[in-house]
């Protein structure tokens, strides 16, 4: 049997993982970049306190030696149902069983403006933007002589009020204090105001109400301020609006308030759900299909009578399908009944600073705040890490941030244009 799986993140390398050396099983895992990454820690390569090599692994690296298991590196165009093909940006693959782990990209609810000037959060490459365009803009800050323009370089805007928003908003309050007065101090008096924006009631909105009050009173103890019930219309002329008619002027918004799939060719409209995730069955084969599957965060299933709405777009969600969907394809090969996906909810966590975060346990239902929960936030993340060495790697840099209350990444490295376009 060949899979081809389309899509190497928490999904994709976990449904790879759980069929290495499976005799009669090959698999082909095809991915537009040729790592896999870890989304939970980017905004720390975006504040420069991780390397990317810290949450990124080649995936080739990853395979060597597992002989029923290759890379290949392109991009997912279309599928062919009928053929049992799949077309990439550079070549065609056929398949016995085909898996979309393609996870979900930045959604801007349609604010061309918003797309078009916003800092994205979502890809290691977007992390080094971020990193890069943060870091310019204080240069251009330190030596700019007109007080509104360097307010507006200064001024931070982040828009969602979930983990990442939260996370990135508390990371800068803390370096504004630790860093920006000690590396900075052509701007020691210099007004830079960091908002973290959303459009619901509660930061957080997927946790419980004591989380969510937690971590709006330690973000504001930090410095930033918290608009919430705030709906975000545009972004132009480096001014922000707002649903209410304020605006603020900032150079730098931050972009972490939604997800969409994506649709792709060969698959029929009616297999598409609520944010364009497909639609599939208590075994995660794709509604209206016979052999295709789908994983993750690309994946609608409403069978599971616990989430009737769908799962969660978290990382649990996507690894715990793609193990389950491993050991069904071994049933298939043996003529085993297949399993049905039920999700096990972990429980969830956000950190907001050095030795504050949240976590809520499910079962049995716990809550958790301060120095405790972020020593479970660490504990969890690094171990979540895919190789020793990226567990390694992150704990040194963890480390020496912690103790020295500094990191020492912050470089401007601007990649040109061109060699990204070459890769695929
Ligand atoms: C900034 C951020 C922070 C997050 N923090 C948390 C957290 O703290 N806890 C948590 O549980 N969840 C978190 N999440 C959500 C979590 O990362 C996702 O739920 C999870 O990554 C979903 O796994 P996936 O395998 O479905 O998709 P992904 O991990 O997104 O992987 C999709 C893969 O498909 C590849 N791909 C996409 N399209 C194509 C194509 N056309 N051709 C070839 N390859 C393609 C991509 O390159 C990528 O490798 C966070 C997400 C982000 C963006």
């Amino acid at each position: 049997m060949h899979i081809v799986i389309i899509g190497g993140g928490f999904a994709g390398i976990n449904l790879a993982k759980a069929l290495t050396n499976e005799k009669g099983i090959t698999v082909t895992l095809v991915d537009k970049n040729n790592y896999n990454f870890f989304p939970p820690l980017i905004y720390q390569v975006a504040t420069a306190f991780l390397e990317p090599s810290s949450i990124s692994y080649p995936f080739r690296k990853f395979f060597a030696g597992k002989k029923n298991l290759q890379f290949r590196l392109g991009e997912f165009l279309k599928v062919i149902p009928t053929e049992n093909k799949v077309i990439l940006n550079n070549g065609e693959l056929s398949y016995d069983q085909l898996v979309f782990a393609t996870g979900a990209e930045t959604s801007y609810f349609g604010m061309e403006n918003v797309k078009k000037n916003a800092i994205p959060m979502k890809t290691l490459n977007d992390a080094i933007n971020m990193r890069n365009t943060l870091l310019k803009n204080l240069e251009k800050a330190a030596i700019c002589k007109d007080i509104r323009k360097r307010r507006k370089l200064l001024t931070i805007v982040v828009a969602g009020g979930g983990p990442t928003g939260v996370e990135v908003s508390g990371m800068f309050a803390e370096m504004r204090k630790s860093i920006l007065i000690k590396e900075y101090p052509e701007l020691e008096t210099s007004a830079s105001n960091i908002y973290l924006v959303d459009g619901g009631e509660a930061l957080l909105s997927p946790m419980s109400v004591a989380s969510q009050q937690d971590t709006l009173e330690a973000v504001t103890k930090l410095g930033v301020v918290v608009k919430l019930n705030t709906r975000l219309v545009d972004y132009k002329d480096d001014t922000v609006y707002f649903a209410d008619g304020n605006t603020i002027q900032t150079k730098n918004l931050i972009w972490a308030a939604g997800v969409t799939a994506r649709e792709f060719e060969g698959i029929p409209a009616e297999s598409y759900g609520r944010g364009k995730r497909m639609l599939t069955d208590t075994y995660n084969k794709v509604n209206g299909t016979t052999n295709i599957f789908a994983i993750g965060d690309t994946c609608l299933q409403l069978s599971d009578e616990n989430f009737p709405q769908g799962h969660p777009q978290v990382a649990q969600v996507a690894i715990q399908q793609g193990i389950t969907l491993a050991q069904n394809f071994k049933n298939l090969l043996q003529v085993k009944p297949l399993k049905p996906f039920i999700y096990k909810d972990k429980g969830s966590m956000a950190i907001i600073g050095k030795n504050k975060a949240v976590v809520d346990l499910p079962k049995p239902n716990l809550h958790f705040k301060g120095f405790i929960a972020w020593m479970i936030w660490l504990f969890v993340h690094l171990i979540s890490l895919i190789t020793y060495r990226n567990r390694i790697n992150t704990f040194y840099h963890w480390m020496i941030s912690y103790f020295s209350k500094d990191q020492s990444l912050r470089m401007i490295i601007c990649p040109d244009k061109k060699s990204k376009e070459e890769i695929v």
